[in-house]
């Protein structure tokens, strides 16, 4: 089933008031996650920068517009994906968060997958590999392979800002997003075959009718 509008509200409600950690101190406000209750592709990366502190969302800067233009690039909007952070608020001077931090701020994550029930999650950057799948190895080993753990798919991708100031590293994640492409049209035709045979397109129109619960959240 399909998460409502009103669960995910809730939980961004909880996002927002959470005082679990030191972060909640230095933050001007929680960065829940953005995007439709019917994403069926989730990214997650590692925590609020600046932009994202002030803005109350995720990926509203220069790394959030690169991977706006990587997503447009194979014909995917980004307004079609739900986009979070391992991590809830913006680390001073955006050092990377510490294990206590990414401890108490993980529940929210697993809620967030448990909800949406996305086909695939996009893992951008080392820090979203290790949470999400401990264990399973580097991002210059994973990066671009589709990974099937707990009966989701997971994608491990260099990380947007990684990639700014890098053209062989943008070229790579360039080209693994051509494969995260071919991923999902797998999982849609899979999708589409349990439905009992309805194609993608009748999918499509089932899930932009009114009341099909394409409401942003933030
Ligand atoms: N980097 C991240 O990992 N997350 C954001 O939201 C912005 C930049």
């Amino acid at each position: 089933m399909v998460a409502t509008t009103e669960e995910v509200l809730e939980l961004h409600g909880r996002v927002r008031a959470c005082t679990a950690c030191p972060l909640h101190l230095t933050r001007i406000q929680a960065v829940p996650g953005y995007g439709p209750v019917t994403a069926r592709v989730m990214a997650v990366g590692e925590a609020p920068g600046e932009n994202e502190d002030r803005e109350g969302k995720p990926f509203v800067g220069a790394a959030g517009r690169l991977l706006t233009s990587l997503l447009e690039s194979v014909g995917l909007d980004r307004r079609d994906i739900y986009i979070t952070n391992i991590v809830k608020c913006r680390p001073p001077r955006n050092r990377d968060p510490e294990p206590i931090e990414v401890e108490s701020c993980s529940h929210f994550l697993d809620e967030q997958i448990e909800l949406l029930k996305p086909d695939v999650i996009l893992l951008l950057g080392r820090h979203a590999l290790t949470r999400l799948l401990p264990g399973a190895g580097g991002i210059s080993r994973l990066h671009g392979e589709r990974l099937h753990h707990n009966d989701r798919v997971f994608v491990p991708l260099y990380h947007p800002a990684a990639a700014l100031y890098n053209a062989a590293l943008k070229e790579t994640l360039e080209e693994d997003m051509r494969r995260v492409r071919g991923y999902l049209n797998d999982a849609e035709a899979t999708r589409a075959r349990r439905a009992g045979g309805a194609t993608a397109s009748e999918l499509r129109t089932v899930a932009s009718a009114p009341g099909g619960d394409q409401m942003d959240l933030f």
